[in-house]
């Protein structure tokens, strides 16, 4: 993305640092400090006009020791290079620290979907998966949605990928993507899964306070996938939902905002402005709210040193990838604000695309309520594991999840040691 913050170095940061507290086999540490391959691919697309356009997409696989490379498919016009490395980088950490048997990886086209007919982001997909050919695959490297790519473009890219193949691969391949709609092989549950996934890590944080959420306040940025299902999730556990901000801007309703009837105008609008029974405030008065939690979940870098002093939550729920920087992360933490980092706080989009991968492996259909459970179990020990650091080093709660993640993987490669 192209913001002044470079996400990739501030994800190779990230890993430095907990590489030297761990004391990290310099091999190990040289690995983990880049991705294993980068994969730029530049294909034709036409628009409904009849012109032509030559689009690029990127596929970056930064680490396979767990397991198969697994990360989502961004469609977003500030798409570029240095933020789908480090996409790729925290998925490695993300799937470590969850103790999920899958490595890091992620894609991304930059253009706007919404510029685009879905008879052309159709062809769009469809191409993009045929260019990349071989380097995706079932026991490979695994595509899920991500911001601007949902269901829909999941089944296109196993569709495509399944016609490329034999007939006698055919069946096996459709785990070859997850976030599958449920109808195609997809999980019951997946699509909660990142928004239920952070209330859970919001509720054992409250938990570890000894404190419940009901009564709660609190905004959230992006009303997407993880926003609008994160939404939901907190307001099973009772708290008001005062604020939201997207693309199109951001509304407030002090006495705590309907749900439901938002989620139906963003379906009819196409975003939160608009939406009756609020006001319109500024993305600045938005980061200002006074409220209990605050809850990035659209893009990466929407706190940082310019706009950090401003925010006046708790407890910040880093449902996004890297939306909280460096820097105003330590800014925050000087001040006593809590951020659940992000590797754990949004790991239960992976952890079910994992449910998802599993189900299609053994041609099975697991219950909303067994997912949901496997889910919240997953993520408390992940949580669990993550407080222990915390306590054990006095570190903050990001640092922590490095660590964890870290050490799993430096285990892995002591035990499996490194060719040649
Ligand atoms: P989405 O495309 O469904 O929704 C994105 C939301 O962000 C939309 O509401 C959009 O309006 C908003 N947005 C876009 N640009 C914005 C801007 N400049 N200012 C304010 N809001 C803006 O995407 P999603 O799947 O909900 O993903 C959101 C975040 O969660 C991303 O960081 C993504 O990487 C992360 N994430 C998603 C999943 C998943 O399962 N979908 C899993 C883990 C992490």
């Amino acid at each position: 993305m192209s913001t002044s913050v470079n996400l990739y170095q501030e994800a190779a940061a990230n890993v430095a640092a907990a590489a030297e507290t761990i004391d990290m086999d310099p091999k190990v540490r040289a690995i983990l400090s880049g991705p294993k391959n980068e994969l730029i691919v530049n294909f034709p697309v036409q628009r409904d006009n009849g012109e032509w356009e030559l689009l690029q997409g990127y596929r970056i696989q930064h680490n396979n020791v767990l397991g198969p490379y697994k990360g989502g498919l961004r469609f977003h016009p500030a798409v570029d290079l240095d933020e789908v490395r480090a996409l790729a980088t925290w998925m490695t950490f993300k799937c470590a620290l969850v103790g999920l048997p899958f490595g890091g990886a992620k894609g991304g086209v930059a253009i706007d979907p919404a510029q685009y007919s879905a008879g052309e982001l159709e062809r769009v997909v469809r191409r993009f998966t045929h260019s990349l050919g071989e380097n995706i695959g079932p026991e490979y490297d695994i595509p899920a949605p991500d911001v601007g790519t949902d269901a829909r473009t999941m089944a296109w890219m196993m569709d495509t990928y399944l016609n490329s193949r034999g007939s006698g691969e055919r069946q096996g391949a459709r785990r070859v993507v997850t976030g599958k709609p449920v109808e195609l092989g997809g999980s019951l549950g997946r699509a909660e899964a990142t928004g239920r996934g952070a209330a859970y890590a919001l509720r054992h944080f409250y938990g570890e306070l000894d404190r419940t959420l009901d009564g709660e306040t609190a905004a959230i940025q992006g009303f997407g996938n993880v926003g609008s299902h994160g939404a939901k999730a907190l307001g099973e556990l009772g708290v008001s939902l005062l604020a939201v901000a997207d693309a199109t801007g951001a509304i407030h309703n002090s006495g705590g905002l309907d749900i439901d009837a938002l989620v139906r105008h963003v379906a009819a609008a196409g975003g939160v402005a608009g939406f009756g029974d609020s006001e319109s405030i500024s993305t600045q008065e938005f980061f200002a709210l006074d409220v209990n939690i605050l809850m990035p979940a659209a893009l990466e870098a929407q706190i940082t040193e310019t706009n950090v002093d401003l925010v006046r939550a708790d407890v910040i729920l880093e449902a996004a990838n890297g939306p909280v920087t460096a820097a105003a992360a330590m800014a925050l933490d000087d001040r006593g604000i809590e951020v659940i980092p992000d590797i754990l706080a949004n790991a239960g989009g992976v952890i079910v695309s994992y449910y998802e991968w599993v189900q299609n492996k053994t041609s099975d259909q697991w219950s909303a309520t067994d997912v949901d459970t496997r889910l919240r179990d997953t993520m408390w020990n992940a949580c669990d594991r993550v407080a222990a650091q915390r306590e054990n080093r006095g570190c903050t709660r990001r640092e922590a999840a490095y660590i964890e993640a870290s050490e799993r993987l430096q285990s892995v490669y002591s035990l499996r040691g490194i060719f040649p």
